[in-house]
């Protein structure tokens, strides 16, 4: 069985009193999540308890942070470790989102050491790989992919990868208003969980939910979650509208 999964990344916007009134509003508006989605707030480090606090009362609104630190703990001024966010309780993490591998310069071999940090606090890893538009326009997508994955994923053990979750997110369609049409982000997903089945076997690779983000929309979003490879999506610019993202869950097919 795997989640199909709505997963909001808050990126760096909202205030304090914004993110709690969205919060709110999520808290009363989500009422419709069946057995086997889930619901998922990527929220900015120093709300993420004011939220939790918001979101306490809806049993099917769970918390993650967007990033965390490479290193265990210790001088390294301005980071936010795996153990840190396990302390506060927040089961989830965005790791490796193309904005942190562009502008922070994020490597795969930092991001292989995230995952293990994450996973070792018992955070499960949202894990981002995807293309840039060079890419795309070359045809290279599924080797460029297929590197991420490899270099940053294939460490883990097959207990590890078991229910991990994978959001495919093609930079050219982040904040971009271009979507992926529903049949190219099927086709990159199928792959992904064909080369995850190459390492790990059938049974694990269908454990694995594969997000779709890139200009997700109440308007859209049924249409490319109908994909049979498609569990849901990663939102960026739609998450910070209540009654957008509530359509986008209920956009999502019920878990499988
Ligand atoms: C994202 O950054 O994860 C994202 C998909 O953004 P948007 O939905 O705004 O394209």
């Amino acid at each position: 069985m795997r989640k199909q999964i709505a997963a909001a990344n808050w990126k760096m916007n909202l205030t304090a009193s914004q993110a709690q009134e969205l919060a709110a509003a999520l808290a009363t508006g989500v009422t419709q999540v069946q057995p086997g989605q889930q619901v998922i707030l990527g929220v900015p480090f120093p709300y993420l308890v004011l939220v939790q606090n918001k979101v306490a009362g809806n049993k099917n609104i769970f918390l993650s942070a967007q990033n965390c630190a490479d290193k265990k703990n210790g001088a390294y001024t301005g980071e936010t470790s795996a153990e840190m966010l396990h302390s506060i309780s927040i089961p989830y993490v965005i790791i490796g989102h193309s904005e942190r591998r562009e502008y922070y310069h994020e490597t795969h071999s930092q991001l292989a050491t995230k995952v293990d940090l994450a996973l070792a606090q018992d955070i499960q890893p949202i894990f981002c790989c995807g293309e840039p538009l060079h890419v795309r326009e070359t045809n290279t997508q599924n080797v460029f992919v297929e590197k991420q994955l490899k270099e940053s994923l294939f460490h883990l053990s097959d207990a590890q990868m078991k229910n991990f979750i994978i959001a495919y997110e093609p930079i050219w369609a982040i904040g971009t208003g271009k979507t992926a049409s529903s049949d190219q982000a099927q086709e990159m997903h199928a792959h992904i969980r064909q080369v995850l089945a190459s390492k790990y076997g059938n049974e694990t690779a269908e454990s694995v939910s594969i997000l779709y983000g890139g200009s997700v929309k109440a308007a859209n979003a049924t249409e490319i979650f109908s994909k049979p490879d498609v569990d849901g999506g990663l939102v960026g610019g739609a998450s910070l509208v209540a009654t957008e993202f509530i359509s986008i869950i209920e956009s999502l097919k019920p878990g499988s």
